[in-house]
């Protein structure tokens, strides 16, 4: 049984898609999506040893190695040119995947479909994504175990097309279709991360007041206005 929130990034798979999973740990998702008939082939890729070999043992219990691989080293290296479509990015910040993302451009020739599972900052991400030709297509936002996941799908073509001019800001923070859709897990998410905000801030009062300090209280109260926006709509 897959989690909720794996099971919705292989619900982005297209079908017949040779994918590689970065950073896989136990080879759940490339068995499942394998197993389940969406993924052709699938690499699975790891830079620490444990749970590489955590996922070497998964697909041969599994008996999938005919049609997983599972690769150690860091990021898209694992991934030759030419030889996947989908890759998809599961459980790491938004920071680390967009460095992933940016240390293996090379290796995106051809690849059509990027679904990326951030655990915070799916800003990163976003801004990623629209800087190098990548289309935000969609958005998914659930809860599970009391945690919240955004799940973020991108497609090669028009980077700028899912932002507005006025509210690009706000849609980078907050995901354009995640801010339309306006559900449950969003609304706790921002209620909670503004909640936060606002305690940094009334600590920020108590110190001592510098340009700095000033700066990053401005920075704050920006987002916590933008998210007080999108929330209030
Ligand atoms: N993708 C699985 C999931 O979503 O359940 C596992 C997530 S686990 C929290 C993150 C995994 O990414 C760890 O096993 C870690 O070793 C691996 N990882 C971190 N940085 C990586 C990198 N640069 N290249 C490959 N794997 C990496």
């Amino acid at each position: 049984q897959l989690s909720k929130r794996l099971e919705t990034v292989v619900s982005y798979i297209p079908k017949g898609s040779r994918i590689a999973d970065i950073g896989s740990d136990h080879a759940y998702l490339p068995c499942f999506a394998v197993r389940k008939g969406i993924a052709e082939t699938a690499i699975a890729g790891e830079v620490v040893k444990g749970p590489y070999l955590s996922a070497e043992k998964q697909v041969k219990d599994a008996c999938l190695h005919d049609k997983i691989e599972v690769r150690l080293g860091n990021g898209l290296e694992v991934v030759a040119p030419g030889e996947v479509d989908c890759i998809t990015i599961a459980g790491m910040g938004g920071a680390l995947i967009a460095s992933i993302l940016e240390e293996g451009k090379d290796k995106l020739a051809s690849v059509k479909r990027l679904i990326l599972q951030p655990n915070v900052s799916a800003k990163s991400i976003r801004v990623w994504l629209l800087q190098n030709g990548w289309e935000l297509t969609a958005e998914e936002i659930l809860e599970e175990d009391g945690k919240v996941y955004e799940i973020l799908t991108a497609d090669k073509g028009e980077p700028e097309r899912p932002y507005s001019r006025d509210e690009r800001q706000k849609e980078l923070l907050l995901g354009p279709f995640l801010m339309q859709e306006r559900n449950d897990a969003f609304s706790k998410k921002w209620t909670q991360e503004s909640g936060q905000w606002k305690n940094i801030l009334a600590n920020m009062e108590k110190a001592e007041q510098t340009d700095a300090l000033n700066e990053r209280k401005a920075e704050l109260m920006h987002k916590i206005q933008m998210v007080e926006e999108a929330l209030s709509k």
